[in-house]
């Protein structure tokens, strides 16, 4: 079996301490310009007032920093935990792959050796192998499913004619030749990856880490504070909800509960002052609570039967209002000045609790 080399994704715990702290650093920098951002003043707004505004801006982005800090420090270990569980998939997966047999040079047709595979950079899903012909020093490279590597042809600046490309590489140097066969032209490109790395140093890496990524002290410190904070939020939403469940209570007892005839005399006064007489209370349903029925007599005439109609809704509810009685939404008729409809009557607690609550939603309305 052929020796290939893996680049290997699974790093030192430091690696990917640095790494999330680099990305804290880099959210806090931008937090703080967005907060330090300061705007002239736009008239007629005076100097004095919008550099009040500015120092206002710049006091809240002080607080939030600390939430920032804060929550950047509560992620990071389940964060880091998840990196390293993901590069060591992606070993396990390129240990576990096998390069396609048999691929031959296109130059000369001799097999070509698998030197190197690693995961293909583009997706991090796949296995990309690298073959080379040790007579032409040509390379190919394949996917794991035998598909073979691409790239999109470079056309020549001189001619647009497609150039040949040969790669070589020396460390982290890799240079690419490019060769244009019909006008000869020769171009050269060179990846630097020490140079790159060399390009996201951050000098001031130490003192901003110091600055903005919580140590472990400070970072439960912050945890058990918001951990109070919320405490004293949920108790304060307890009381806020008993001091409701009381007013609730103590509304439900105040309801006054009247029998038939108690309701019959009520509702028959009031609806005799607005015209409606001869109040008659039918057969009552019997079952959790009592809905019975009524007709009453209109005395007015000339109006309208929707105006009736609405009045005598207005004056049931009006007499209910405080009691445990209600009047059923699902219509009321009118036929030849006799109006009929249906009260219903409530017992239970937990029925009134909700009347009440009924109630008291369509007062706020
Ligand atoms: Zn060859
Ligand atoms: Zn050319």
């Amino acid at each position: 079996m052929q020796d290939i080399k893996a680049t290997k994704n699974l790093k030192d715990e430091q690696y990917y301490i640095d790494l999330y702290d680099k990305f804290t650093i880099k959210e806090c920098h931008e937090h703080i310009k967005i907060y330090s951002e300061e705007k002239p003043p736009i008239p007629p707004e005076s100097f004095e007032l919008r550099d009040l505004k500015n120092n206002v801006k710049k006091m809240i982005g002080d607080v939030a920093l600390c939430f920032l800090k804060g929550n950047k420090f509560a992620s990071k270990s389940e964060t880091i935990r998840r990196w390293i569980q993901r590069d060591k998939m992606l070993d396990e997966l390129i240990e576990n792959t096998s390069p396609s047999k048999d691929i031959a040079c296109i130059h000369c047709y001799n097999p070509m050796t698998c030197k190197e595979k690693e995961i293909y950079w583009g997706d991090n899903t796949r296995v990309l192998f690298f073959f080379y012909c040790e007579k032409c020093k040509e390379n190919r490279a394949f996917y794991d499913n035998g598909e073979e590597f691409q790239v999109a042809p470079d056309k020549c600046t001189k001619c647009q004619n497609t150039v040949q490309r040969k790669y070589s590489r020396k460390g982290n140097k890799v240079t690419i030749k490019l060769i244009c066969p019909q006008c000869k032209f020769t171009d050269k490109e060179i990846w630097d990856f020490n140079e790159r790395t060399k390009e996201n140093i951050d000098k001031n890496f130490i003192a901003d880490r110091e600055r903005f990524c919580l140590s472990k002290e400070e970072g439960l410190k912050y945890l058990t504070g918001i951990d109070n904070l919320k405490q004293v939020t949920r108790s304060f939403e307890e009381a806020e909800e008993r001091k409701k469940q009381r007013e609730l209570y103590d509304a439900v007892a105040k309801v006054k509960k009247l029998n038939i005839s108690d309701v019959e005399k009520l509702v028959a006064k009031s609806l005799e002052k607005e015209g409606f007489i001869r109040l008659k209370l039918e057969n009552p349903q019997m079952s959790r609570d009592i809905k019975i029925e009524f007709t009453v007599q209109d005395s007015k005439s000339g109006i309208h039967e929707h105006d009736r109609k609405m009045k005598l809704k207005k004056v049931i509810n009006k007499a209910l209002l405080e009691t445990n009685w209600k009047l059923i939404d699902d219509g009321i008729y009118y036929k030849l000045g006799i109006l009929s409809g249906r009260l219903r009557g409530l017992e239970h607690e937990e029925d009134l609790m909700k009347l009440v609550q009924a109630r008291q939603k369509k007062e706020k309305e």
